[in-house]
This record gives C-alpha cells, sequence and structure tokens, in this order.
C-alpha cells in the first residue's frame, strides 16, 4: 500500500503587518517583539513583523525582532520602491534567515485608478524592484496585488517578469475578498503551467474574508499547488480581516488527509496565542468563532450533552484540549439534562443519589427558564441548599469595591473558609475596580492558587444587562476554571475567582474527576 506524502503548508503570519492594519488594533513596538516570540513559540515558518517604512516604531521593531527572534525567517515588507526596499533590507540585516517582500498591483483597477500607470510602465517597474531587492537579499517574495481580479494573461506576464529577476515566491492574493475558491484554486494552476519558470518558484496565498471565503479560498490554493498560505491569528486585518491561522491550521489538522496537506504548527499553543493576540489588539474574538471562539467546544442541547458524555466523538470533531482549550466546557442551560447535571457536580467530587438529583434537576430548571445560563458556583449554592452537601471550599462574604474617578480602586473583601468557619478579610488596590477584588480574594486564599487570567462578557442589555465572568487559576500545574454570572460585573468576577479556586481545590477532594483533570 502506498502512503500518500502529505504536502507540507509554510505558514507565512501576517499578524504583526496585515492584522495590526485593522481599525484600532495597532501595537506598540514593545508589544511586536513580545508577540513575535510567541509566534515563533507557535512555530510559524515566516514572520512579518512590520512595514519599516512606515513609522520609525514600526522599523526598530522589526529590526529587534530579526536580531532576537530565533527559528523563524523574518520578513520585511514594502512597496517596489527603493526607498521601501531599502528599510525592509536595513531592518532585517541581522536575521539568521530572512526575505524581502514586495508588491505592486496587477489589475487592470488599480492600474488605471489608484497607480495611474500603463501596464508595460507597472511590469517595467516589477522588473526593476525585483532585481534591485535581489541584490541585497537571495530570497525575495513578490506579491502581485489583487492578482485575484488581474486578467490571467496579464498576470503571467507580471509574473515572469520578476521570475526572471530572481523573485521565489510568488504571492498572489485576493487582496478585496472577492474571489470564489473555485477560481481562487484556478489561477493558481494557470499560473504555475503557464508562466515561464512558473514551476520553479514557492506559490503563496493571502485571502481576505469579505465574503466570509478566507479559508475557503486558502484550502484552494492549496489544491491549486500554493505551499504557502499567509495568515493572521484571530482573523485580524484589513476590513473583515485575512485568512485566519487557527481556522486554516485545523482544517489540514482535521481533514488533512483529504486535502494531502500538512503545517508545522504547535497546536496546544493555538488557544493561548489567540487570547494574547486578542488582549493586546482589545480586539475581542466573537462567541461562535471557530476553534478559539467561547462557544467552539460548547453544547448546550441536551442530545448533543447527552452524546458528549457517553462518546466525545459524537458530537466533536476536534479535541479541545490539543489545542491548549479546558476540556469541553458544557454550558449548564434549560436544554440540559440530568446527565450533564450529575457529570458537572461529579467534577466538583459531588456524589448524588436519585432522588438527590431528582431534587437538584428541579431547581435547576427553574432557574435555567429563568435566565440564559446556570454558573458553576449557582449549581453549587443549588447543590448545597437541595442536598444539604457541602459543595463549597471558600464562599464570599462581604464584599466593597470603591470605583469611580480617585486614582487608586480599592477593594475590601471577606472569604470564608466554609469547614472551619475561618474568616479573613482583606483589603487591596488596582488601578481598576476589578484588579482591586481579584488582589483582595488572593490574599484570602490560603493555597497557593495563580490567576492566570479573566474573560467578561455582557449578557443581555440595558436594563437587565448582567455580566458573565469566567476565571482561569493554575494550581499543581492543572488549570481550572470558574464562572459566574452577576449584575455586577466586579461581583461577577470575584465570584468565577472563589469558583476557580473551589474546583481547583476539590479536584483533589474525593474521586478523580472523569475524563480530565480540567474542571470547568
Ligand atoms: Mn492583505
Amino acid at each position: 500500500m502506498i502512503i500518500p506524502v502529505k504536502k507540507r503548508i509554510q505558514i507565512f503570519d501576517t499578524t504583526l503587518r496585515d492584522g495590526e492594519q485593522a481599525p484600532g488594533a495597532s501595537l506598540t513596538p514593545e508589544q511586536k517583539i513580545i508577540l513575535a516570540g510567541k509566534l515563533a513559540d507557535l512555530r510559524v515558518d515566516v514572520m512579518e513583523p512590520g512595514f519599516p517604512v512606515s513609522s520609525p516604531g514600526d522599523f526598530a521593531a522589526v529590526e529587534t525582532i530579526s536580531r532576537n527572534i530565533q527559528g523563524v525567517e523574518i520578513c520585511g515588507f514594502a512597496r517596489a520602491v527603493k526607498g521601501d526596499i531599502d528599510a525592509a533590507v536595513r531592518a532585517t540585516r541581522d536575521a539568521a534567515r530572512r526575505r524581502i517582500h514586495l508588491f505592486i498591483s496587477s489589475s487592470d483597477i488599480h492600474l488605471r485608478h489608484q497607480l495611474r500607470m500603463s501596464r508595460p510602465e507597472v511590469v517595467a517597474v516589477a522588473r526593476e524592484m525585483t532585481a534591485y531587492a535581489r541584490q541585497f537579499c537571495d530570497v525575495v517574495e513578490f506579491t502581485a496585488m489583487d492578482a485575484a481580479r488581474t486578467g490571467i494573461d496579464d498576470l503571467i506576464e507580471m509574473v515572469e517578469a520578476v521570475i526572471e529577476e530572481g523573485a521565489s515566491i510568488i504571492n498572489l492574493p485576493d487582496t478585496v475578498g472577492y474571489a470564489l475558491p473555485q477560481e481562487y484554486g484556478e489561477m493558481f494552476r494557470r499560473v504555475r503551467l503557464g508562466a515561464r519558470g512558473g514551476d520553479k518558484v514557492i506559490y503563496s496565498a493571502h485571502c481576505h474574508n469579505d465574503l466570509g471565503l478566507a479559508v475557503a479560498n486558502s484550502l484552494a490554493a492549496i489544491e491549486g499547488g500554493a505551499t504557502q498560505i499567509e495568515v493572521t491569528v484571530n482573523g485580524v486585518g484589513e476590513r473583515t480581516g485575512n485568512c485566519a491561522l487557527e481556522e486554516l491550521v485545523m482544517a489540514l489538522e482535521t481533514r488533512g488527509d483529504s486535502i494531502g496537506a500538512e503545517t508545522g504548527i504547535v497546536l496546544d499553543k493555538l488557544y493561548d496565542t489567540s487570547r494574547m493576540i486578542s488582549g493586546a489588539m482589545h480586539f475581542p474574538i466573537a462567541f461562535n468563532k471557530p476553534v478559539v471562539g467561547r462557544n467552539a467546544f460548547q453544547h448546550e442541547s441536551g442530545i448533543h450533552q447527552d452524546g458528549l458524555l457517553k462518546d466525545r466523538s459524537t458530537y466533536e470533531i476536534m479535541d479541545p484540549e490539543r489545542l491548549g482549550i479546558p476540556r469541553s466546557m458544557i454550558i449548564l442551560g434549560k436544554h440540559s439534562g440530568r446527565h450533564a447535571l450529575k457529570d458537572r457536580a461529579a467534577k466538583y467530587g459531588i456524589a448524588l443519589d436519585s432522588a438527590e438529583l431528582d431534587a437538584l434537576y428541579e431547581s435547576f430548571k427553574e432557574t435555567a427558564d429563568r435566565q440564559k445560563a446556570v454558573s458553576d458556583d449557582e449549581l453549587l449554592r443549588m447543590v448545597s441548599s437541595t442536598t444539604g452537601q457541602q459543595a463549597q471550599i471558600y464562599a464570599l462574604g462581604e464584599v466593597q469595591v470603591l470605583a469611580g474617578s480617585a486614582p487608586r480602586r480599592v477593594a475590601a473583601v471577606t472569604v470564608r473558609h466554609l469547614q472551619s468557619g475561618a474568616e479573613t478579610t482583606q483589603t487591596s488596590t488596582g488601578d481598576g475596580p476589578l484588579e482591586a477584588i481579584i488582589a483582595a480574594i488572593g490574599q484570602g486564599i490560603a493555597e497557593d492558587i495563580r490567576f492566570d487570567g479573566l474573560e467578561l462578557h455582557s449578557l443581555g442589555s440595558g436594563g437587565n444587562a448582567q455580566a458573565e465572568a469566567a476565571v482561569m487559576v493554575e494550581w499543581k500545574d492543572t488549570k481550572f476554571r470558574g464562572t459566574a454570572i452577576h449584575h455586577d460585573i466586579v461581583m461577577a468576577a470575584g465570584i468565577a475567582y472563589i469558583a476557580a479556586c473551589n474546583a481547583a481545590l476539590l479536584s483533589e477532594s474525593e474521586m478523580p474527576s472523569p475524563g480530565s483533570a480540567v474542571n470547568s
């Protein structure tokens, strides 16, 4: 039997260049340097950290990244203009491996209305600037901007010219997100077969998501012969953004046998990288975003929950733990069944007999009918009140947080240890009220549990708005998550933090939690 060899797809990350062009997403040079390290850990093959000529800060960021980030090729972005190329060459000078990436438009629309140049003029510039860049750098990537809207013969003419001058990577972008998968793939096939020297270069796709087709078009490009895909983390970028790194990688990971391609990305860093980029760019991730969205692995329907608890493969095509996402979090809501409830309680070390489960289920349904979701914290309180079982280690007592225009926010919090009845009141300050309450609670927890992040979402709007908080903590090298819903955003965060600490401490109390050490 012949085992087909999968094509290795090069992942070209442009989060720090095209991604940063998303409105409001700009990064400081210091942030870029930190994020570049994360992208290198994720093992992207090529990284485009900026547009050196565009600002002194971007130049400095590309220069520092070129000096310090190992194991990844660094790319300097440039218009097909000498000054841009000079800046890109200087900024990337100290990289162990580097390339210059220059671009000029190829479509009639751009030539006529933007460049105001004739086709022979544009081809001459492309040729001349490729030769110019090649004097300084062995690896030149050439982008025919708006390639997807360029006549195929015009495109082939330009590609032949730059290949002749030594460009070894040809990027054919769908700059405006207009192409359909079949025609985008076909463009690669025709250029690859039609251009003189076209069989000796690497082809690259760069897709925008205006019609929601960036990932589909990138996969079509792979079918058409592209072996490099330009992506951004979370799909950030101009307008609706670029092909999302995590979506493309997981499509190849999940369906690689059909596609015949694979990447070198370290999967279990995908989730953390996504969260970090989202935080640094202040760019929230939609709940229903594939792979990394809050709901990507949450199942509400009772039928789905039941199937999932019996065997994950019934309703999940990817294993969230492989992506570094805490074990599949089932949202408890009005569609949840007894099975899901019992399973969730068991994760906190609580065993319920059938009478207890019936009583809990009844009060759970009542709450679930009134609100969108039932948090772990509420569930544990229901367990306590319906069965008398002690389902919490710590509880929040009095909370007082001062928010407002004063420079520091102050929180005073009483934390109660339920078994011993011991109470401690702690005071702390922070730049914001959330920081203050988290610090105060942390002081009130005796065990050395590390706070590892907070996510807040708003549920509903107007008078009925509630905050949903999720807090991650780390305890003995394992991550735990607690959630809470409250009308007061600061209280939601505090209760979720306590719930996460309880999850961590309960995990070692009784029976090992089924399936995984990570509770939700
Ligand atoms: Mn772009």
